[in-house]
C-alpha cells in the first residue's frame, strides 16, 4: 500500500485544448489514456465541426487518410473529453477566462494561412493561395467564393510539397472523378464547367530536393485522365554520384531516391493525348505574376545551386501563358491573443511543449502542440508523438498547476457569463448525419459537405 492519494480522490486536472484537429485530439487522447493524474478535457474549436485539417485540408479523394477521423472520434467520445464548438479563442474566450475554468491550456490551432512568395502581382485576381483553394473544395464555411470559376485553360501551381501535389491532382480531375467524394455540390458544378487543360507544377529546386513524398507522387502519376510530363534531362541524375561531395548530391534521403526513380520512369513514358496535361518543371521559380486586371502570365527564372548548396537564379527567364497561379509554398501559424509568438518561424516558442515568454521562461499553465508548435511539417501521425511530448511535460507540472488554481469553475459558467452560444458533440453528430443524408439524396458517396455557416446554424437549430 502507498499513502499516495488514489486518482479517484484527487480533484481532476482541468485542461482546455484549443483546436480539434489531429494535434488537439491526440493531446486529449494522451491526457485521458494515462491513469496517474485524473483529468477532464474540454476541446474548444471555433467551428461546430471537429477534426481540423482532416476535414478541411486532406484532399477529398484521399478517403483512406480521411479515415483517421474514425480514430479521432473515439477520443471525442471518451467520457472525460468534451467537445465545445463554435467558440473562438481570442475573440469569444480569452486566456483570462480560461484561467477561471482550467488548470492548463494546450494551444493546437495549427497553421491556417498561406506563406507569401514575395513577387510582384501576387495579389492580382487569379493568383490564389492554396490554403483558400483547399478551403474552397473542402467546403470550409469561411470560404466565400460564390462566383469562383476554373475558367483558365492553363494554370501554374507553385511549390513542390504534398499540398501542391494535392492541388494539381484535384485540378486535373473531372467532376465525374470527384462525384463520390465529399466536395460540396456547388464545388462539383465548378469542376463540371472547368476549362483547365494544362497544369504546370513549378519546383524551385531539383527532383532530389522536392518536399513531396512517394505515395502522393504515385497518386499524381496514376491519374487516368491526364498525361504527366517529366522532362528527361531534368531527372537525368547519375545515381552513382549521389552522396558525392557536390551541391545537391550530398545527404540525399531514401525518400528522394524513390521520388527520382518514379520520375525517371515517368520521363520515359510518351504522352498519350489524354484530355489534360500536367507538366513538371524543376529548377524554376516565379519572379513576377503578369497582368493588370487579372493574371495573364507568369515570369519564371531558371535556378541552380551554388557550390555551397544555396539556391540562385541563372538570369534565364521564360514567360508562361497562364491565366491562374496557385501558390502552394507552405502554411504559416497565426498569433493567438495573449500568447507569445515567434513572427519569424510563425510558431509559438516552447520547450518540450511548455510555452516560453520573451525572456525564455515557461508561461505557467500554457502548452502547445502540432503545427503551431513545430511549424507545418510532417504527416497526420506526426502529431501523435508531438502531442504526447507536450502532455508529458504538462503532467509533470500537474501538482503545481493544481495548487495555482484550486477551485476552477465549469467552462459552461464562463461561457454563460460571456453570453456565448456554443455547440457540442451531439450538434456535430447532427451535421454528420445531415451530410450523409445529403449524399444519399444526391446519389453521391458517403457524405456531401455543406459549405456555409448558415447551413450549420440551421442544422444546429441556431437559425
Ligand atoms: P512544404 O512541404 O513545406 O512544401 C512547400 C514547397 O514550397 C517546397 O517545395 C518549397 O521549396 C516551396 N517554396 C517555398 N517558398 C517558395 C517560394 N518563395 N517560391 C517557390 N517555391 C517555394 O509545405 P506543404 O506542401 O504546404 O505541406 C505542409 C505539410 O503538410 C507537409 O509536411 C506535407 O507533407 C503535409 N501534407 C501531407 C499530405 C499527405 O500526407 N498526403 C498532404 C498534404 C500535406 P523549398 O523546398 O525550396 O523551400
Amino acid at each position: 500500500m502507498t499513502d499516495q492519494p488514489s486518482p479517484q480522490d484527487e480533484t481532476p486536472l482541468r485542461v482546455a485544448v484549443i483546436g480539434s484537429g489531429p494535434a488537439g485530439v491526440y493531446a486529449a487522447d494522451a491526457l485521458t489514456r494515462q491513469r496517474r493524474v485524473p483529468v477532464r478535457v474540454d476541446i474548444v474549436d471555433r467551428l461546430p465541426t471537429p477534426y481540423g485539417l482532416v476535414r478541411y485540408g486532406v484532399a477529398p479523394d484521399h478517403t483512406k487518410i480521411k479515415g483517421v477521423a474514425r480514430t479521432l472520434r473515439r477520443v471525442l467520445e471518451h467520457p472525460h473529453v468534451r467537445f465545445v464548438g463554435g467558440v473562438e479563442f481570442g475573440t469569444d474566450l480569452t486566456r483570462a477566462d480560461l484561467a477561471r475554468s482550467h488548470h492548463a491550456v494546450v494551444y493546437a490551432t495549427g497553421a491556417s494561412v498561406d506563406r507569401r512568395m514575395g513577387v510582384a502581382g501576387e495579389d492580382l485576381p487569379g493568383s490564389v493561395a492554396a490554403t483558400d483553394f483547399v478551403n474552397w473544395y473542402c467546403g470550409h464555411p469561411d470560404n466565400t467564393w460564390d462566383d469562383f470559376s476554373l475558367d483558365a485553360e492553363e494554370v501554374a501551381v507553385v511549390g513542390a510539397g504534398n499540398v501542391a501535389l494535392d492541388v494539381v491532382r484535384v485540378l486535373a480531375k473531372t467532376a465525374d472523378e470527384l462525384r463520390h467524394t465529399d466536395v460540396p455540390e456547388a464545388v462539383l458544378e465548378v469542376f463540371a464547367a472547368s476549362r483547365v487543360r494544362r497544369i504546370h507544377l513549378l519546383a524551385r529546386r531539383g527532383p532530389l530536393q522536392a518536399k513531396f513524398t512517394a505515395p502522393e507522387l504515385r497518386d499524381l502519376l496514376d491519374l487516368p485522365g491526364a498525361d504527366i510530363v517529366v522532362r528527361p534531362e531534368q531527372v537525368d541524375i547519375d545515381l552513382t554520384e549521389i552522396g558525392a561531395d557536390r551541391p545537391g548530391l550530398r545527404d540525399v534521403s531514401r525518400a528522394a531516391r524513390t521520388n527520382l526513380r518514379l520520375l525517371r520512369e515517368q520521363a520515359e513514358r510518351a504522352p498519350e493525348g489524354r484530355p489534360r496535361r500536367v507538366e513538371l518543371h524543376f529548377w524554376s521559380r516565379p519572379v513576377e505574376i503578369l497582368g493588370e486586371d487579372r493574371v495573364r502570365g507568369l515570369r519564371v527564372e531558371r535556378t541552380r545551386l551554388t557550390p555551397e548548396g544555396h539556391l540562385e537564379g541563372t538570369g534565364e527567364h521564360e514567360v508562361m501563358d497562364v491565366g491562374m497561379v496557385l501558390r502552394s509554398v507552405g502554411y504559416a501559424g497565426v498569433p493567438l491573443e495573449g500568447v507569445p509568438f515567434d513572427s519569424g518561424a510563425r510558431t509559438v516558442p516552447h520547450e518540450e511543449g511548455r510555452v516560453l515568454d520573451a525572456g525564455g521562461a515557461p508561461v505557467p499553465g500554457d502548452y502547445v502542440a502540432g503545427w503551431i508548435k513545430r511549424g507545418a511539417s510532417g504527416v497526420i501521425g506526426t502529431n501523435k508523438s508531438d502531442a504526447a511530448g507536450t502532455v508529458r511535460a504538462l503532467l509533470e507540472d500537474a501538482p503545481g498547476l493544481r495548487d495555482a488554481a484550486p477551485e476552477p469553475v465549469a467552462l459552461e459558467r464562463v461561457l454563460d457569463d460571456r453570453g456565448l452560444r456554443h455547440s457540442d458533440y451531439e450538434g456535430w453528430l447532427r451535421i454528420d448525419t445531415a451530410e450523409a443524408d445529403q449524399a444519399a439524396d444526391l446519389e453521391r458517396g458517403e457524405r456531401v459537405k455543406f459549405r456555409d455557416w448558415e447551413a450549420y446554424r440551421r442544422i444546429l437549430g441556431q437559425g
